[in-house]
């Protein structure tokens, strides 16, 4: 069962489910009370915005889906007599002064900046979680996912590999913001799914990094994506948005050593299944519009 209001969602994205008789889409928010009949194994709770435009965008939706729907989902879990599971992030240690970020880092945000609203609900969510496993004894597990990409990242959601990718096809300009010597680490989606599942089977309630430890600089990034796709396209620089993290890189020794998880996706692999992705995406769209490819 998939509930989700597809606020920053595609349907499509599940719909290949859609003929499976336990697959079942629910349209609802899960900021508001949730109301289900029937047993649960599990809930997993994945909803939010969670690209920086799309929070800024939607910043009291990213704040309540954090708080109000990480409440109404223990609530529901702990009703059910089923297992908990919340997907937090990187963004808990908001822009780092310790490299690599291991998970007893706590992290220094800024509560009012602009991504206040995003890292703050996040910090929420892990506490009124570790309060829940506490207090009622709920078996819970947190993940801190670290930048991911793969198919079916939607091309307009700002984050830098769907932007990067988009212009390299059209030839666009990259832009770097600052400088672009922020560094990000990349990890590809199976990967990441693949330390979800691993977690999921070992009885262990602190927060636990899933993210791949190669640090690259978002320059580098665009370097690569250019040589990938053959594409024309120049860097050209932009304002570094307000608190954007100098570097991140996450300490993966805890995943390494508990779940026996290390990242088998390379980035250039990747990055060349994510590119073919959107080849065939801007195909079938111009097939559509009648434009030929
Ligand atoms: N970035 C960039 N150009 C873009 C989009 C993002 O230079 O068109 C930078 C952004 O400033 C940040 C990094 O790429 O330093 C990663 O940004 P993203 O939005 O993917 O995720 P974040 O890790 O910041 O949450």
């Amino acid at each position: 069962m998939v509930m989700d209001n597809l606020i920053t969602g595609n349907y499509n994205n599940i719909i290949q489910h859609s003929a499976n008789p336990k697959f079942e889409f629910i349209h609802h928010n899960v900021s508001n009370h949730i109301h289900l009949i029937g047993d649960l194994d599990w809930v997993v709770h994945f909803a939010s915005p969670a690209s920086p435009i799309d929070y800024l965008n939607l910043p009291i939706e990213t704040l309540k889906v954090n708080s109000l729907g990480t409440h109404n989902s223990l609530g529901l879990a702990l009703a059910k007599g089923a297992k908990y599971f919340l997907a937090s992030t990187s963004e808990v240690y908001g822009d780092p002064l310790k490299h690599p970020q291991p998970e007893d880092y706590w992290g220094n945000v800024n509560p009012i900046g602009p991504r206040g609203v995003y890292d703050e609900a996040k910090r929420f969510a892990e506490a009124i979680t570790m309060a829940y496993h506490n207090k009622h004894g709920l078996d819970t597990r947190i993940v801190r996912i670290f930048n991911c990409y793969g198919p079916r990242l939607r091309p307009d959601d700002g984050r830098v590999v769907s932007s990067f990718i988009k212009q390299a096809l059209n030839d666009e300009p990259f832009t770097v913001y600052g400088e672009g010597n922020q560094t990000r680490s990349f990890q590809y989606v199976s990967d990441l799914v693949d330390g979800i599942r691993r977690l999921m089977e070992v009885e262990h309630h602190q927060p636990v990094n899933i993210g791949n430890p190669e640090e690259k600089t978002v320059v580098e990034l665009a370097h690569i994506v250019k040589e990938l796709t053959g594409s024309a396209s120049e860097v050209v620089y932009k304002p570094l948005p307000v608190d954007d993290p100098c570097r991140r890189l996450p300490d993966i020794t805890k995943a390494r050593t508990l779940l026996g998880w290390s990242p088998r996706v390379d980035l250039r692999t990747g990055l060349t299944r994510t590119i073919e992705w959107y080849r065939n995406l801007d195909a079938a769209t111009k097939a559509r519009s009648g434009t030929p490819a």
